[in-house]
């Protein structure tokens, strides 16, 4: 089945409001027209969410923000919830991503709560997975990553399941300059491709799994030419614009 590409900058904890406007009016200006081919979408920081989406107000490039809370609302000092993020323009949002989980104490369960918050707002979750180097130098990437995959997505339907993105970060990628090969990513999204049709059989030829883990101009196409490899999500690279639109053109050969 093809899917359509989706490629997300995820610009972490960089570019005030004004900032933001820039880079959000550089990046559609450069792929509003490649809209009907490949889904494109941003990740401002938090601050930025508002200012970014009146820059994307009637373009086809979707807002995500990279984190949410689990409850509606309550006592949780700096945390933000997923209807607060779908009430500042998001249509997406980064669950689980690999510097939440090693420095903010995200686990499989908070990861599992936080889709569920998200889809029921009507929010698409990105389920962020991947493994260590220690794990996959132990061999152990494709249990590290089914453990992840399968608590991301427990208890829900496979309609649930068709509204989210599932994103393979290998951690000793992320940053480093270091990317895994188009053969490693297409061994691990395809692994994943077999327990979304365990779990979600209906679905799960429509679920895009991006790639992410310093992905630049050079190997962006490279990497999304593998049969599962179905967009990126892009970190570094998101804040150039110039590179991510050609990440995005990779999304298209
Ligand atoms: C990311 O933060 O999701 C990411 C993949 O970062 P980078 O592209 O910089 O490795």
């Amino acid at each position: 089945m093809a899917r359509r590409k989706f490629v997300c900058g995820n610009w972490k904890m960089h570019r005030t409001s004004a900032e933001a406007r820039a880079l959000a009016r550089e990046v559609r200006q450069a792929t509003d027209a490649l809209a009907e081919r490949v889904d494109v979408a941003i990740a401002p920081p938090f601050t930025a969410l508002w200012a970014a989406a009146a820059e994307l107000d009637g373009s086809r490039i979707g807002l995500s923000a990279q984190n949410c809370h689990w409850e509606p609302q309550g006592a949780f000092t700096g945390e933000v919830s997923a209807a607060m993020l779908k009430d500042a323009g998001c249509a997406f949002v980064l669950v689980g991503h690999s510097e939440r989980r090693q420095l903010f104490g995200d686990t499989d369960e908070t990861v599992s709560r936080k889709v569920r918050a998200a889809l029921g707002v009507g929010l698409h979750p990105i389920a962020c997975v991947g493994e260590t180097l220690p794990e996959r130098e132990a061999g152990r990437t494709l249990e590290v990553v089914s453990r992840q995959v399968r608590a991301a997505l427990a208890g829900l339907s496979p309609e649930e399941v068709g509204r989210l993105t599932v994103a393979y970060e290998p951690v000793w990628a992320i940053g480093t300059g270091r990317t895994a090969t188009a053969a490693q990513a297409q061994e691990v999204h395809a692994s994943v491709r077999a327990i979304l049709r365990e779990l979600a059989a209906g679905a799960a030829d429509r679920v895009r799994i991006q790639y992410g883990g310093s992905v630049k101009p050079e190997n962006a196409a490279e990497l999304m030419s593998q049969p599962d490899v179905d967009g990126a999500l892009v970190g570094g690279a998101s804040l150039k614009s110039s590179d991510f639109v050609q990440i995005v053109k990779g999304a298209l050969r």
